[in-house]
């Protein structure tokens, strides 16, 4: 039987340590970390990862700020909105929840955050010091997946890591994260010929795909450590569910993370994380 690393338990200890930390920070800082999320549109999925980021933000003691605009707001007003919360003093983090609406320049909105304030790790800036091997701030569910397999156990060096998926969110970075944590990495996406073949390879499968059940038990190798990165609702049950078809691959290898309750709650505390490290280097200068 697998080890099932829970996103969902790992998550609320860590956001315990934050919390007692954070409760410290009105004597020493004279106020906490201020996390500005603005959500444009109601596009369901969206309400539902900003109303998890303020759960988590209020678990935290983190001060969190959601600000909702319509669909039709124009990109000139959105920057606007960026450029006074990058001058207001009191706002540490500015995230953007994607996607956004089509006649909205995405990566125009988000090179406009202060990178001292990305808390997403999404700022070119960001990116380039990530590519760099320069302090950065990461994006945060690479970085809940290397937190998750750290505090696993799981061995990274010397291993094959196989990736599947290549966004510039999840598959690019957590791939440069591997490989800085000395993996050897291959990369799969769509026009990977044969990808059974390439993921039976690995030692450490990470699925970010966006597809229901994708990874099937004859693609992993028996043994292997599989994070499921996707967030995908079952066509059958209208369920959650991951890009691994759980059921079929969970006898065959050592790790494996939940859907849901696995990447997901672990990409939200390393959300709080950034929001306190940007704090922290704003306010110590
Ligand atoms: P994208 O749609 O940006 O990227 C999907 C990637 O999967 C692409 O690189 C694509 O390849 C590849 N792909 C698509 N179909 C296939 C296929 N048949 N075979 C091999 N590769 C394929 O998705 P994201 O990276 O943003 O997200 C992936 C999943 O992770 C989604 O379910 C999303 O909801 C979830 N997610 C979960 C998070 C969490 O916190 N748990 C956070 C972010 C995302 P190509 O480049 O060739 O098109």
């Amino acid at each position: 039987m697998a080890k099932i690393i829970s996103g969902k338990e790992l998550s609320a200890r860590l956001k315990a340590v934050m919390a007692a930390q954070v409760a410290a920070f009105p004597e020493q800082y004279g106020r906490v970390p201020h996390l500005v999320v603005i959500l444009v549109g109601d596009n369901p999925a969206s309400v539902s990862y900003v109303t998890g980021k303020a759960k988590a933000a209020a678990e935290v003691g983190i001060r969190n700020t959601t600000l909702r605009r319509p669909e039709t707001i124009s990109e000139a007003e959105l920057l606007g909105l960026i450029a006074e919360l990058n001058a207001d003093a009191d706002v540490d983090g500015i995230l953007v929840q994607l996607p956004l609406p089509k006649h909205i320049d995405t990566d125009r909105v988000i090179a406009a955050i202060d990178c001292a304030k990305d808390v997403d790790g999404f700022h070119p800036s960001n990116v380039a010091a990530l590519w760099q091997k320069q302090p950065c701030t990461l994006p945060c569910t690479p970085k809940g997946i290397l937190r998750m397999l750290q505090t696993a156990g799981v061995e990274i060096e010397g291993r094959h890591a196989v990736v599947v998926g290549r966004s510039n969110i999840v598959g690019l970075p957590v791939a440069k994260l591997l490989l800085d944590a000395n993996a050897t990495v291959t990369m799969a996406h769509s026009r990977t010929p044969d990808l059974g073949a390439v993921t039976r390879q690995a030692d450490i499968l990470v699925v970010a795909v966006g597809r229901p059940k994708f990874v099937k038990g004859d693609m992993v190798r028996e043994g292997a450590v599989v994070i499921d990165v996707g967030v995908n609702r079952d066509p059958e049950t209208g369920k959650l569910c991951g890009d691994v078809d759980y059921a079929a691959v969970e006898p065959l290898v050592s790790v494996i993370t939940p859907v849901p309750g696995g990447v997901g709650p672990m990409t939200i505390c390393c959300l709080m994380e950034n929001t306190i490290e940007c704090f922290l280097r704003r306010v110590n200068g």
